[in-house]
């Protein structure tokens, strides 16, 4: 399949990793909108929020699961946010579900 993320999971295409386990891969964005700028995805390929269903929904717990440890080794003490963008009005780039883990300093209040 020819997919970014799932080449950068196989480590054909180089990433900034900041966490791994059997399930969760995660990395730094290469164009980074905050000071801490994660991509925290599945290892299993799922396209988008819109693949979810109940055979791989365990991988989005598995996500939100390492989320705290990630950004507690990021230091994020003083909060975070969480985004996913999915399909065109999303402006979802890559097709590999994602989660932007977003902090370090104050976000805008804006989301849209
Ligand atoms: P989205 O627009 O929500 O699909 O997010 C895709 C994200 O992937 C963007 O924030 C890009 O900066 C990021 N990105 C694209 N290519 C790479 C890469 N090779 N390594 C790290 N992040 C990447």
């Amino acid at each position: 399949m020819d997919c970014l993320f799932c080449k950068i999971i196989a480590g054909e295409i180089p990433s900034a990793k900041v966490f791994e386990n059997e399930w969760v891969y995660a990395f730094r964005d290469i164009a980074p909108q905050a000071p801490v700028h994660v991509l925290v995805i599945p290892k299993n390929h799922i396209a988008s929020a819109d693949g979810i269903n109940p055979e791989n929904s365990a991988l989005v717990a598995k996500i939100f699961e390492a989320i705290p440890a990630i950004v507690k080794a990021e230091g994020l003490t003083n909060g975070y946010r969480v985004i996913t963008n999915c399909g065109e009005d999303g402006c979802q780039s890559v097709k590999h579900l994602h989660f932007h883990v977003l902090g370090g300093k104050k976000l805008s209040e804006n989301m849209a």
